[in-house]
């Protein structure tokens, strides 16, 4: 589209003042200024400081002076509030000392010009400190430094007219005390705000774990899943048989049944055994798929290894029979450890579905998981005589997301999340070449406190 150069719109069309011009757009209006609490608080004192210069008047009569000290001191808070920047701590610390400041130079001025000591505003002498307490409580500067030039005025003041020392030190020391209890208010006030803030900040940072936990919690059910989805395939052809002879059978049971010469009692009878055997294997298989898809939260609990290991093993076969041969040596009398038997039976699969994927295709494959206690712990090794771990591969194995099997197969979790997991139940999980070639991983837990001595 072409724009008529009477349609055309120019710089000059969208003057700043009226905002920011995006093409295609309208006019975005400026962000509309926000006052802080703060610097609408100083705009409201600094309209009622002038505005009490009636008092000035209804004490003194029309004063050129009172009406000249209240117009600065308003247009000083006024000038305050406008370059006030909450975001910097040292702008806010720099004004509230001037602001003190400028308030107590005023304020001896405005009594020096309302009649010295006996003006009506003289008793109000101690209250200033308090005051500055009040509108500054971060800080302590504000209720110092106006006690120090309060204390110093009143003094003056005094000692110009000539009162005794004693009364000059009376006056003096009342303002320099008051100034003292707002200071120490402000820092009360600064300890509560403080402690609120630590806080919301305690409360940010469990909401940050809990938030962390159940992404963890999440992660761990993905790499189960990955890992049961790297065994599909096993299991299919796994339950596929039994189901293929229950058919079978079946078939031959009704054939027989129906026939006129049916088989003997012993050959139907042995028929019926082996269909329920198979029914047996096919539940098997689903039972031990179940339990590792689960996503149950688990205390840690005496935890027997060769059971463990059995069942790992049990599911790992699946992977691994048509792989290699998986031989298993752990002795009954183990000690037990402290663990969640599904976790460390997913650790032990992970490691045996591994060695699994490194022996594929290779003739005379085998695994091979071994069980030792060794002092106040149990040591568990998972070896086979695959190629083993390359030199760059080793410093990173347990890298998350670290894989050499491609994206379609590895996903680079499960080492490092059973490191993870082994270390939750106060064990180690390490990785080494064999001597004789092939890789070993192993896995030590302590031995069940109760067991030990
Ligand atoms: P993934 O199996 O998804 O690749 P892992 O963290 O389980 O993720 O393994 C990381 C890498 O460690 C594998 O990609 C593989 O290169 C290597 N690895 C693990 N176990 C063995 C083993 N038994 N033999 C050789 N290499 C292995």
């Amino acid at each position: 589209m072409t724009l008529s150069p009477s349609s055309r719109a120019t710089v000059r069309d969208f003057p700043p003042e009226r905002g920011l011009w995006v093409a295609g757009s309208a006019p975005v209006p400026p962000p509309a200024r926000r006052w802080s609490a703060r610097q609408k608080m100083l705009l409201l004192l600094s309209a009622g400081t002038l505005s009490q210069y009636s008092l000035d008047v209804l004490a003194v009569g029309l004063s050129g002076r009172a009406l000249a000290i209240r117009l600065v001191w308003a247009v000083g808070m006024a000038a305050s509030a406008l370059r006030l920047d909450e975001q910097s701590a040292s702008n806010v610390r720099l004004h509230t000392a001037l602001q003190s400041a400028l308030a107590s130079l005023s304020f001896i001025g405005l009594v020096l010009v309302t009649g010295g000591v006996g003006s009506v505003y003289f008793h109000f002498f101690p209250c200033l400190p308090l005051l500055l307490c009040l509108i500054y409580p971060q800080d302590s500067l504000s209720a110092s430094l106006s006690g120090v030039l309060c204390g110093v005025g009143v003094a003056s003041l005094l000692w110009v007219e000539g009162r005794p020392v004693s009364e000059v030190l009376l006056w003096a020391g009342v303002v320099v005390t008051t100034a003292l209890i707002g200071a120490y208010g402000a820092s009360q006030f600064r300890q509560v705000q403080r402690a609120e803030a630590e806080g919301r900040l305690e409360r940010a940072r469990r909401e940050a774990l809990e938030t962390l936990a159940i992404s963890e919690r999440r992660r761990l059910h993905s790499e189960k899943l990955a890992t049961i989805g790297q065994l599909a395939a096993s299991v299919v052809h796994e339950i596929n048989n039994p189901v293929a002879f229950i058919g079978a059978n079946l078939d031959y049971l009704e054939h027989e049944v129906l026939s006129e010469t049916p088989a003997s009692r012993e050959e139907l009878a042995e028929a019926f055994r082996e269909t329920r055997a198979g029914i047996e294997r096919v539940r098997q298989i689903v039972a031990d798929l179940r339990g590792f898809s689960r996503m149950d939260e688990e205390e840690p609990t005496e935890c027997a290894l060769a059971d463990v290991v059995g069942d790992a093993a049990r599911i790992a076969r699946l992977r691994l029979q048509h792989v290699a041969r998986l031989e298993v040596d752990i002795p009954a009398e183990l000690p037990p450890v402290l663990a969640i038997p599904r976790r460390l039976a997913q650790v032990l699969l992970n490691l045996l579905v591994n060695a699994g994927d490194a022996l594929e295709g290779r003739a005379g494959a085998e695994v091979l998981v071994t069980g030792r206690q060794e002092g106040a712990r149990v040591v568990l090794r998972v070896e086979d005589n695959g190629p083993g771990f390359p030199p760059q591969v080793l410093p990173r194995l347990f890298e998350t997301f670290f894989t050499t099997k491609g994206p379609e197969k590895g996903t680079g979790l499960g080492l490092a999340l059973s490191r993870e997991l082994v270390e939750q139940f106060g064990g180690t999980l390490v990785a080494e070449n064999r001597a004789e070639g092939g890789a070993r991983l192993r896995l030590e837990l302590p031995v069940h406190p109760r067991r030990i001595g």
